[in-house]
């Protein structure tokens, strides 16, 4: 299927799907219903025949998103959503229930990590592991552990799971795994090269990428046989047992739960997904300049990039991710220096959330996102109050070295 390299089959892809009128550029589809000209044909489609009947289980320009996304991730097939925490929730909230076990990495993103909080309330166990050594993971292990989930670039700290051991173990033991591939994208790492179950993105960052639409993906990859997996309802029981369970994550998480895309953030979504490689590539030379350069800067007393040497999974990033080590680093200031003047002091570093868009973005950690978890928690996990994320864009680089000079050094 895939005959060209990543960026061409991504290019290409809508128009050897069909165009309509010859456009080149997908269209955009902002229909509610679909209708048929032929009954049978209605009734065929509701029974299971692949077509589109009313747009919260999706509309064709969500289907021509997922069809990208599943070819840069190598999968099968996708289902999209509102947001990469509606893809999460919709697979978490689905595939378990009342008295499952889920293991996952304690490196995690902080909505994710608080959403597992919710899924135990439901009587679903959440152990959190360190799973950068593979023997933590296996140790968590019970006969009701169902799933196991990873990221692959931990935010903000900058921790990488070890994805091929972890995998190799589920394989082994029939785990369904699932792995976030948000921090790193398909461009660094496909999901399906760590034998991962099912991928999830958060659309909102690298692959749209230019900060103007929320959107979140999950692609099955093929590998696991859903035949043997007990939660699978007998209504999705039908065709492909590779296909089950993003089956059940449509219709359970999609049709009933309803957070669905829509069409005009699909289209964006779309768009910028064409250049990921492009900025990808542009960012993660720009973090790697800027890793480099605040490491020797004596007026930086931590820098946190899978790209230096010292960082302690540093190897496996070079192994896991094509020569390349992601676009967001966490820094520590000295602590002579005041880190809202530090701040205020930039002119071209954005001081927003958020990350993975075209501009390069800065948060002070222990001021805004782990404010909520107190201090006693965040000296635990080594956030420091002089502690920057720092989401790397495309700029020059050079720009951004003299804005962090000029504001290091007043
Ligand atoms: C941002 C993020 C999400 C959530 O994505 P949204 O589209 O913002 O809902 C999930 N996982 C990771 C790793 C993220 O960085």
């Amino acid at each position: 299927m895939k005959t060209n390299g990543f960026s061409t089959t991504i290019l290409h892809s809508d128009r050897r799907s069909g165009v309509e009128h010859g456009g080149v550029h997908k269209p955009l589809h902002p229909s509610t219903e679909y209708a048929f000209a032929d009954a049978r044909e209605l009734a065929a489609v509701f029974q299971g025949k692949s077509g589109f009947t009313y747009a919260r289980q999706g509309t064709p320009t969500t289907a021509a998103l997922e069809q990208k996304v599943t070819q840069m991730e190598g999968g099968v097939s996708s289902v999209s959503f509102s947001t990469g925490m509606a893809a999460l929730t919709a697979t978490f909230f689905t595939l378990l229930k009342k008295g499952d076990h889920l293991i996952s990495s304690q490196y995690i993103f902080g909505n994710t990590n608080s959403l597992f909080g919710t899924l135990s309330e439901l009587g679903v166990d959440v152990t959190l592991v360190d799973a950068t050594d593979v023997e933590q993971v296996k140790a968590a292990r019970r006969k009701e552990t169902r799933m196991v989930f990873t990221e692959t670039i931990a935010n903000p700290g900058t921790q990488i799971a070890d994805l091929k051991g972890v995998g190799q173990w589920c394989e082994q033991e029939g785990l369904v795994y699932v792995v976030d591939n948000t921090l790193s994208s398909p461009w660094l790492c496909r999901g399906i090269d760590f034998k991962a179950s099912l991928v999830v993105n958060s659309l909102s960052k690298y692959i749209g990428g230019h900060g103007n639409a929320l959107g979140g993906m999950v692609t099955e990859t093929g590998l696991f046989d859903w035949s043997v997996y007990p939660n699978i309802a007998d209504a999705y029981r039908k065709g492909k047992p590779t296909m089950w369970g993003l089956t059940q994550i449509k219709k359970k998480g999609l049709r009933d739960m309803g957070a669905t895309l829509g069409s005009d953030a699909a289209h964006r979504l779309a768009v910028g997904a064409e250049t990921l490689s492009l900025r990808m590539d542009r960012a993660c030379g720009n973090a790697l300049a800027l890793a480099q350069y605040l490491d020797s800067h004596d007026k930086v007393s931590k820098v946190m990039y899978p790209g230096l040497p010292a960082h302690p999974q540093h190897q496996r990033a070079a192994d896991y991710f094509n020569g390349r080590f992601g676009a967001l680093l966490s820094v520590e200031l000295v602590s002579e220096i005041d880190v809202f003047d530090f701040l205020n002091r930039l002119k071209v570093l954005v001081l927003a959330t958020h990350l993975g868009d075209t501009r390069t973005l800065v948060l002070p950690v222990a001021h805004t996102i782990y404010y909520e978890m107190g201090p006693e928690k965040r000296a635990l996990m080594g956030i420091g109050d002089n502690m920057l994320r720092v989401s790397v864009g495309i700029e020059d680089t050079q720009d951004l070295l003299s804005d962090f000079d000029q504001a290091l050094l007043p």
